[in-house]
Parts: structure tokens; C-alpha cells; sequence
């Protein structure tokens, strides 16, 4: 977008309500010189819908597509060799990451395809009746779908597990699942609305004591919690490029058992040609994340910790959602009573990007099903924001965030 200078933000097409410029606008904007132009972006904080591509992945990708394009599936020559050689590398890049052999790491288009896959193999080891599946009422759209539909045909049955007010999964609660018996369990390591991390190791014993198989859906806890897939026994765990700074449309299904998925009748035995330089992107970000996610999140969690403290001094009524005391580093939900989300989200247009709740649902009027199982008062879930911070982002772009994010709420609430 080119920079022009702006008077007024229109806040919705219906209302025309307009706020007026403020100082903190004209600090957000990036200036970028870019072919003689300025280029105008808001700051970013949505970092649990998609991560910015780290630059030294992008040079890696950009090399593979322009020198290493060879067809890894052409063994013949050195092109297709070179070409396997970087889905090899890419592949133990990726388990290195989540404590896993490189030959369990089968890539995906992306968690969504990894969770279909996953239970692809699950419903395949179970003949002659429908799959039992315990999942938690936390779970991403991309497991609840892929659930709905099988339930819809009949093919699996679900038990749901509940979660606490700060959506936590406990041992109690799982207890109280296994007793349908499940072959399934799905938890979700962290959450992608609040940030809740759950007890993965202890609640993956618990369920294989009980004879269950686990699935855990790792999209926002990989790159930026220690996973160690192997030695907590995770039958699938799955991870996505685009959410630890890699490119999008590449992922993994973590599983010794992934092999055996069943395929579409007409691609049986045949391998289409894959993604080698979002895959090896994908790599080369799991392997920038091991060496220095322990750092990032550290000086990220102290980035939150002053916008946290800094919004509940500045914005009286605010209330912060999830587990304060166990959250991913770059987590902040908050309510601010009187303030409906998507008008202070919309408010902030042009100058903070934050969302009202997970990417898929955006745009959505129905209240998140996470804030529902959480069971969280109708004014917190009516106005609750979702700000997601990451390893880009300075305490300068924090201070502003700040600023804006409390402008807006207060201009909200007087409106
Ligand atoms: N699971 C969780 C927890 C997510 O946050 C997302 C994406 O937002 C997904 C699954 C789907 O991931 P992908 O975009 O790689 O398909």
C-alpha cells in the first residue's frame, strides 16, 4: 500500500463512524523503501494465524526453487539427487525439533491434511465398528471437521473432554473420558485462542494406560514449547510450517504409522511430485527454531508480559483469559467489558492487526467454541481479542500496540 496521509479510519460500511488520526497511527507505519516507495503496514500481532517467513528461510527456498529444482522423484540423475537429499535433510530438521525419527515424518500440505491423515490411520485399524474418539472441546476446526464428517457417516463416535475455566485439560477430566473407552484421544498441546498449554506427556500415559492411541495436534506448540514426541509415546503429532516462520502449504504428520494411511483408490501407489522448496523451508525453520526458540520465547513472553501490563493499567474492566501461569510465550486474551471485539478489531485496522479469534473462524458471528467450553461470561467472549506476538516484534511496535490497542477500546466503549 502506498503511503498517503490519511484524516480518517472508517470503521464499518454500515456506520459511518469515523476516528480521528492519532499519534500512535502515524508511529505505526512501516516505512519500507521498496522501488522508490513507502510502503504503510500495521503492526503485526496475529502471530497464532501465521507466523512472518524468517528471511534465511525465504533465501534457502528462493536457492532451492532457482538452483536445486530437480525432481526428487527422478532418481537418475544429480538434480533429483541433490532434490531428495533436501526433503532427507528437511525430514531429520523436523523431528530433531519434535524429539522424533527423521522415517516418522511424513510431510503434509499442513496440520489440516496431517490431522486428516491421522485419523485416516486410526479409523483404518478399526474394522467392523465405529472409532471411539475422546477429543477435547478445545480442538482446532481442523480436527472438530474432520471428526463431524466421520461421525456424520457413522464411522466414529466421540466423547468430548471438558476443559476448566482456563481451558486446561486435566487427568480428571481425561479419567472421566476414558471410561466410553476410547482408541483415540486428541489434545491439542497448546491452544490456538488462549494459549493454554496442556500436560501432553502426562495426559499421552493416562490415555495408552487406558488402551488409547494419541493425537496431538503440536500447530502452535512446535518452534515454540520442547516436544519430545518420541519419549512421551505420541502415536501422531502434527506441526505446520507457516505457524514456526517457514512458508505455507508444507507440514508433518509425526507417526510411526502414517505410512499405512489409506490412500484415494486412483492415487494407490503413486507419489506426486513434493513440495522441496516449501519443504526444505520447512526444515530449515524447524532447525532455525531448535537452536533459538528457548531465547525468542523468553524475551517474547517479556514483550507480553509489559503489553499485559501495560493494556490492564491503561483500559480499566479488562480481564486476561486462559492460564496466566502456564500460556505460550506469545499469548495475550483479553476482555475488555463494553467493547464488542470485531469493533475494536476493526478500529484497529489500519494500525494493530489482532483478531477476535482463530483465522478460520474470522468473520464468523458465532462465539468461539473454545470461549464456550471455558464457560466464560457472555461479555468476556463477546469481547474477547486475540493478540499474538512473535520473534520479529520490538518493545518500540509493544509500547505503540499498547496504545492503540487501549485508544480503540476506550473510543468503543464512548461510541
Ligand atoms: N491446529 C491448530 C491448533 C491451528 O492453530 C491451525 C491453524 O490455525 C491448524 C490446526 C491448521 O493448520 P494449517 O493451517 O497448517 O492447516
Amino acid at each position: 500500500m502506498e503511503h498517503q496521509p490519511r484524516t480518517a479510519v472508517r470503521l464499518t460500511d454500515e456506520s459511518e463512524i469515523y476516528a480521528r488520526v492519532t499519534s500512535y497511527e502515524a508511529a505505526a507505519i512501516v516505512r519500507t523503501e521498496r522501488a522508490g516507495r513507502l510502503t504503510v503496514r500495521p503492526i503485526y500481532l496475529d502471530h497464532h494465524a501465521t507466523t512472518p517467513v524468517d528471511p534465511r528461510v525465504a533465501d534457502l527456498v528462493y536457492r532451492v526453487m532457482t538452483e536445486a529444482f530437480g525432481n526428487p522423484n527422478s532418481a537418475d540423475h544429480a538434480f533429483g539427487g541433490e532434490a531428495s537429499r533436501l526433503l532427507r535433510s528437511a525430514a531429520s530438521q523436523v523431528g530433531s525439533l519434535v524429539g522424533a525419527l527423521s522415517e516418522d515424518v511424513h510431510f503434509t500440505t499442513g496440520s489440516t491434511e496431517a490431522i486428516a491423515v491421522a485419523v485416516a490411520c486410526a479409523l483404518s485399524s478399526c474394522k467392523g465398528r465405529p472409532l471411539r474418539v475422546a477429543a477435547s472441546r478445545i480442538e482446532h476446526a481442523a480436527v472438530l471437521d474432520v471428526l463431524a464428517l466421520a461421525a456424520s457417516n457413522g464411522e466414529i463416535v466421540v466423547t468430548w473432554i471438558e476443559v476448566d475455566e482456563a481451558a486446561r485439560i486435566s487427568l480428571a477430566a481425561l479419567r472421566a473420558a476414558l471410561t466410553a473407552s476410547p482408541d483415540l484421544v486428541c489434545v491439542m498441546a497448546a491452544n490456538n485462542e488462549v494459549g493454554t498449554i496442556q500436560p501432553v506427556a502426562d495426559l499421552t500415559r493416562l490415555a495408552h494406560a487406558a488402551g488409547a492411541e494419541v493425537l496431538v495436534d503440536a500447530t502452535q506448540a512446535a518452534g515454540r514449547l520442547p516436544i519430545e514426541a518420541r519419549n512421551w509415546g505420541v502415536d501422531y503429532l502434527v506441526l505446520s510450517s507457516h505457524k514456526l516462520y517457514g512458508p505455507k502449504g508444507a507440514g508433518a504428520l509425526v507417526s510411526p504409522r502414517a505410512s499405512e494411511a489409506p490412500k484415494p483408490p486412483l492415487f494407490e501407489g503413486r507419489r506426486g511430485t513434493p513440495n522441496t522448496p516449501g519443504l526444505a523451508g520447512f526444515g530449515e525453520a524447524c532447525r532455525i527454531r531448535a537452536s533459538e526458540m528457548e531465547a525468542d520465547e523468553t524475551r517474547i513472553a517479556g514483550l507480553r508480559d509489559r503489553l499485559e501490563a501495560t493494556l490492564t493499567s491503561l483500559v480499566p474492566d479488562t480481564v486476561v483469559n486462559g492460564d496466566r501461569d502456564n500460556r505460550l510465550a506469545g499469548n495475550l486474551h483479553i476482555s475488555a467489558r463494553g467493547a464488542p471485539n470485531d469493533m475494536v478489531v476493526a478500529h484497529l485496522r489500519e494500525t494493530v492487526a489482532i483478531s477476535t479469534g482463530a483465522a478460520c473462524a474470522s468473520g464468523a458471528d458465532a462465539p468461539s467454541h473454545v470461549l464456550r467450553a471455558m464457560d466464560l461470561e457472555h461479555w468476556r467472549q463477546d469481547t474477547a481479542l486475540r493478540i499474538g506476538l512473535g520473534r520479529f516484534n520490538t518493545a518500540d511496535e509493544i509500547d505503540f500496540a499498547a496504545s492503540a490497542i487501549a485508544d480503540a477500546i476506550r473510543n468503543v466503549r464512548a461510541f
